[in-house]
């Protein structure tokens, strides 16, 4: 078959890999002149920067995509698995080391925390049976789909139930379940893998950090620009035609069937299309759907990032750093409920200099510094960046004992506004809809369309979800009930 892939972001590439893979012909269109979508890369001066993912987390499903080729992903990309996943600050001066060794993890937070150690222990073993459970069932299968839950899988789940704790919030279930009010917070922000909070998306959500604590975090010896760089690679190697330039303004429809895509008023006739574009964009753009609403209260959290060059070193942080609000709730409240930021919120610094060379001039450090923020409703970005600088300057000054204005040496800013019109995502939003609410996992768009045939989705904006590993498992799902229609 001849299939239309609209969009080079992960998902758009994988789909690529895993349909040659099927004996058919494809070609992406993308309307940037580079691939990759969310995973962009920035260049100020010496300085290097990835404007995206900065957290790599299951990469043996990357690599899964260059074996099924026969091909070796070590000829393509590299990583390595990091001893530390992220370092921890809180204002009152707490540190706390997340070590990828569980026992090491387990012994700093016991001892940083003063609690038993079994409450931590428990906790990661039922996230792990929860994750068991759900993985095969869920995961990497279409929803909406009666077959999907025809099997001795939902039975397991089924009589598991009460194991997820639907019901409850992730917050309460790290309150209720590890107590501590530090942990609390750790855990807490795995809520934001997904752009949700920790006081609104269920208890399930502790399998977030179950994919990090067990399958580790890695460092892409590239970057993370690295990924999407040696996928189109493989693209060209296997024959993908790219088209870059070219963004689509609308999918054909006739007779309740997608045909093919529009390009400057020429049709391109296929016999599948795939849209990789954030599904709210599809349906109100692509598909110019008058009737389509959006759930615009549930999109996830957009963010505000300064890209900073940074002129010295600093010994204390690693390539993955959190500086703590004082008050988490107040700062979930305001993304979502106020649609403002915190004048005290969470500040996430990655500096990949820690680990890559020649990302930075030499005793130098390129800080990626990203505050979760509101998706864009039309906010006055200017004026809220230039609080918000002042504020995480004093914060970042208060926790690491430094001036770090005096240390900035390049500077760029990048608001929900921009991450909207750079990647074409609907309100700027990094993940799609937000797991906020019980049933949201379930509520994702589905991986094709009921009403128009031949039509597919895949990306962070439809199921099973937002970031790079789930992106990668929408490709599957795509790639199976292309196979199965034909
Ligand atoms: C700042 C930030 C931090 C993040 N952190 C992490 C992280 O640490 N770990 C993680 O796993 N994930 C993270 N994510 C999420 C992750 O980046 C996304 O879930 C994932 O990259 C989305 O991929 P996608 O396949 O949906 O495509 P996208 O990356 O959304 O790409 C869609 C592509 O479609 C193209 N397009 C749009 N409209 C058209 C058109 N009309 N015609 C042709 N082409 C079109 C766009 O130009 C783009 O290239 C982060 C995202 C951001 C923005």
């Amino acid at each position: 078959m001849n299939i239309a892939i609209i969009g080079s972001g992960i998902g758009g590439l994988s789909s690529a890999i895993r349909l040659v893979k099927k004996g058919h012909s494809v070609d992406i269109f993308e309307r940037n002149d580079t691939y990759g979508g969310k995973l962009g890369h920035l260049k100020l001066n010496k300085f290097s920067f990835d404007t995206g993912p900065s957290l790599l987390t299951m990469p043996h499903l990357i690599d899964e995509l260059f074996q099924m080729h026969n091909e070796n992903p070590r000829d393509y990309y590299n990583y390595k698995k990091k001893d530390i996943h992220c370092k921890y600050f809180w204002d009152d001066k707490t540190k706390f080391t997340a070590y990828s060794d569980k026992d090491k993890y387990i012994d700093e937070a016991s001892s940083k925390f003063s609690f038993g150690k079994d409450s931590l222990i428990k906790y990661f073993s039922r996230s792990k049976k929860k994750y068991d459970l759900i993985n095969q069932l869920f995961l990497y299968k279409p929803i909406n789909k009666i077959s999907t839950y025809l099997n001795f899988d939902t039975l397991k789940a089924l009589l598991n139930l009460k194991l997820f704790q639907l019901f409850s919030s992730l917050d309460q279930v790290n309150k209720n379940d590890v107590g501590n009010s530090y942990m609390v917070q750790v855990l807490n922000r795995y809520a934001t893998y997904n752009g949700s909070s920790p006081y609104l998306t269920p208890g399930i959500m502790t399998i977030i950090q179950h994919l990090e604590n067990h399958f580790g975090t890695h460092v892409c010896d590239g970057g993370m620009r690295q990924i999407p760089a040696s996928m189109y690679d493989l693209c060209c190697k296997i024959g993908v035609k790219f088209h870059f330039n070219k963004g689509v303004e609308s999918i054909v429809v006739k007779d309740k069937k997608a045909t093919g895509i529009m390009l400057k008023n020429k049709f391109l006739k296929f016999d599948r299309v795939i849209s990789n574009v954030d599904v709210n964009i599809t349906y109100k753009k692509l598909l110019n759907d008058k009737t389509y609403l959006p759930n615009k209260n549930n999109m996830s959290s957009s963010a505000l990032i300064f890209f900073w060059g940074i002129n010295r070193e600093f010994k204390d942080l690693d390539l993955h750093n959190i500086l703590f609000s004082n008050d988490y709730k107040e700062e979930f409240k305001n993304i979502f409920d106020r649609n403002d930021l915190s004048s005290d919120p969470t500040i996430y610094i990655n500096i990949t200099s820690k680990d890559i060379k020649n990302v930075s001039p030499k005793g130098c450090e390129n800080w990626f510094v990203m505050i979760n923020s509101p998706k864009d409703i039309g906010q006055d970005w200017d004026k809220l960046k230039t609080t918000l600088r002042e504020n995480i300057i004093e914060k970042i000054n208060r926790n690491l004992g430094v001036n770090i204005q005096d240390h900035i040496v390049e500077e760029r800013v990048f608001t929900p506004k921009d991450i909207s019109v750079n990647t074409n995502s609907y309100l700027g939003s990094l993940y799609g809809e937000s797991s906020n609410g019980i049933f949201s996992p379930l509520k994702r768009h589905q991986n094709f369309s009921r009403s128009i045939k031949n039509l597919y989705f895949c990306g962070g904006t439809v199921h099973p979800g937002g970031g790079i590993p789930l992106c990668i498992m929408s490709s599957k799902i795509v790639s199976d009930l292309i196979e199965k229609s034909n």
